[in-house]
Order: structure tokens, then C-alpha cells, then sequence
């Protein structure tokens, strides 16, 4: 079974569904075909690849600014392990540390062991002569609800 993109009324991407769904979208006049499979019918419709809601809807909450920013998140986004060297976080470590200005941020802090978190101190990661891992980056309200 293909996925069909939904794109919003102004055209932006919103999201894949079953192509059932995407017919029970049509049925239901929500959206309309923006993309069809050249020669092929589902019914009455054009079989579609891409539809697109008739209505705008909002989505600044889905892909606005993101989460707001906790400790736990910071902690669930990072699965309880280490930026630096990948063992169990307890604390979280400001990557410009806070003395310096380092904000409470999602890309400003990353989960890190007690002794990762003291070697670093009040320095930037390069600085330290530390590695992250990976970089820090907002995580998405479905990646923190699966943890
Ligand atoms: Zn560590």
C-alpha cells in the first residue's frame, strides 16, 4: 500500500496516510486530489499520490518551537546516556556553560555522566578537548511521548 502526502491548503507538507485514508478524505470533501497516478482510477477519484485540504489548518503545534525544555526531556531525548562518552547520564550539562551566559535550551544542553560533567567545568566542549557525541537538536513532541 502506497502512503499519500498531505499537503496543507497552502501547500506545505503535512504528513503520509494509507491511501484508504486519503479516499476517506476525499469522500468526506476535506481534501482534493493535488497529484494522481497517471490512467489509474479508485473509484470515482484519480488514484491520488498527493492530496491537499480544502481548509488550512493549524499546525504551529505540532511543528512550531517543539516541547518546551526540561530536564527530564533533555534526558529522554538523550535515552539516558552520556553526549560525552555514552554511560548513564545523571546530570545535564550546559554545552556554553551557564556561568558564561548558556541558556536552558534544547540545542544548549545535552544529557552527561557526573564525570564528563565535571571534566568539562566552565568550558565549551572544545575547550574541554570533548567530543559530543551527536548534536543536540529540539526533539519532535512524538519522539518524547515514545520514551
Ligand atoms: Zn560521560
Amino acid at each position: 500500500m502506497t502512503a499519500v502526502l498531505v499537503l496543507n491548503a497552502d501547500l506545505g507538507p503535512l504528513h503520509r496516510v494509507t491511501l484508504r485514508h486519503a479516499v476517506r478524505m476525499l469522500l468526506r470533501e476535506v481534501a482534493v486530489v493535488h497529484e494522481s497516478e497517471p490512467d489509474r482510477l479508485i473509484g470515482v477519484y484519480p488514484m491520488p499520490k498527493v492530496v491537499r485540504l480544502v481548509s488550512y489548518v493549524v499546525t504551529r503545534w505540532r511543528f512550531g518551537s517543539g516541547p518546551a525544555w526540561s530536564r527530564a526531556g533533555v534526558h529522554a531525548r538523550d535515552g539516558r546516556r552520556c553526549g560525552y562518552c555514552g554511560k548513564d547520564a545523571t546530570t545535564i550539562d550546559h554545552i556554553l556553560p551557564r556561568s558564561r551566559g548558556g541558556r536552558n535550551t534544547w540545542k544548549n544542553t545535552v544529557a552527561a555522566c557526573m564525570v564528563c560533567n565535571q571534566r568539562k567545568g566552565d568550558r565549551t566542549p572544545a575547550e574541554a578537548g570533548m567530543v559530543l557525541r551527536h548534536q543536540p537538536s529540539i526533539p519532535t513532541w512524538h519522539a518524547l511521548a515514545q520514551r
